[in-house]
């Protein structure tokens, strides 16, 4: 019997921001591979089987998917938000790459889902309103130097960005010499917003000035927003300011 993998994303936490698609695919699956707290999102049925795993282990986790589709089953693969941006679906891909004889058959479905910035940035108004990058600041799986080169490269090409894993336990310092070398180049003024926990009972969100920002502001549930130099807050009356970025740059401007 042929099995599949699903790779689905269940969006940042609200559950209404899982799309129909995904959880279609979670209703054909009978095995759900993925991180514990990802995994809780799910309203499994009897019969439906957990798989959880550490953090760390995507490769294996994305190995072991594959094999059990391979035997057969129907497997769901989890990630939170969307699952190609920083998740587990360039894990499945890598172990497809890595063993194409074993595993190039399996009929493979990935499932977008809206990203952590998307949420964040819905909440704000539009700070991602033009040209914009991701960036990880984690340098678990690349070393710091290239993240170095890549922010210094995106705020001199006046860049909107959107910053994921900001900070762990094991990476105390990255985010402070983050916000340092964003201050060499970038105005103080631009506004950063600290979107945590977006769409879940806990959440919170802060928006700050480049020059206050902290990295006691972050933790591993939060994702940055930096505007470029022509993101605008605007206050409003009895609303929440709104943080956005024009469509527009003027001529020979980078923001
Ligand atoms: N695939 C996920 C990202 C996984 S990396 C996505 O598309 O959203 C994990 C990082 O995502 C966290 O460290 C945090 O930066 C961000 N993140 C995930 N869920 C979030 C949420 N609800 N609110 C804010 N940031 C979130």
């Amino acid at each position: 019997m042929s099995g599949a993998l699903y790779v689905i994303g269940t969006g940042p936490g609200n559950p209404e921001q899982m799309t129909p698609e995904a959880r279609a695919a979670v209703d054909a699956s009978t095995l759900f591979f993925g991180y514990a707290p990802y995994l809780d999102r799910l309203d499994l049925r009897p019969g439906q089987e957990r798989h959880a795993s550490d953090n760390r282990e995507e490769l294996a986790r994305a190995r072991a998917a594959l094999d059990a589709a391979l035997e057969g089953k129907t497997v769901c693969m989890v990630s939170g938000g969307d699952p190609g941006v920083f998740a587990m679906a360039a894990a499945v891909c890598e172990a497809i790459d890595a063993d194409t004889a074993r595993f190039g058959g399996v009929p493979l479905t990935i499932v977008p889902g809206i990203s952590a910035m998307m949420a964040a940035a819905a909440r704000l108004g539009a700070p991602l309103g033009n040209d914009f990058c991701a960036i990880s600041l984690s340098d678990n799986l690349k070393p710091w130097n290239v993240i170095e080169t890549r922010l210094r490269a995106a705020a001199g090409a006046g860049f909107a960005m959107a910053f994921y894993n900001p900070v762990s336990k094991a990476r105390p310092w990255q985010l402070g010499k983050t916000f340092n070398i964003l201050r060499e180049t970038l105005p103080n003024s631009i506004p950063v917003v600290f979107a945590r926990a977006v769409g879940r009972p806990d959440e919170t969100i802060r928006t700050v000035p480049l020059s206050d920002a902290q990295p006691e502001m972050a933790d591993m549930a939060t994702c940055i927003l930096i505007g470029n130099g022509y993101t605008r807050v605007i206050a409003r009356d009895g609303q929440p300011d709104l943080v956005y970025t024009p469509r527009f740059v003027p001529e020979a401007g980078n923001g």
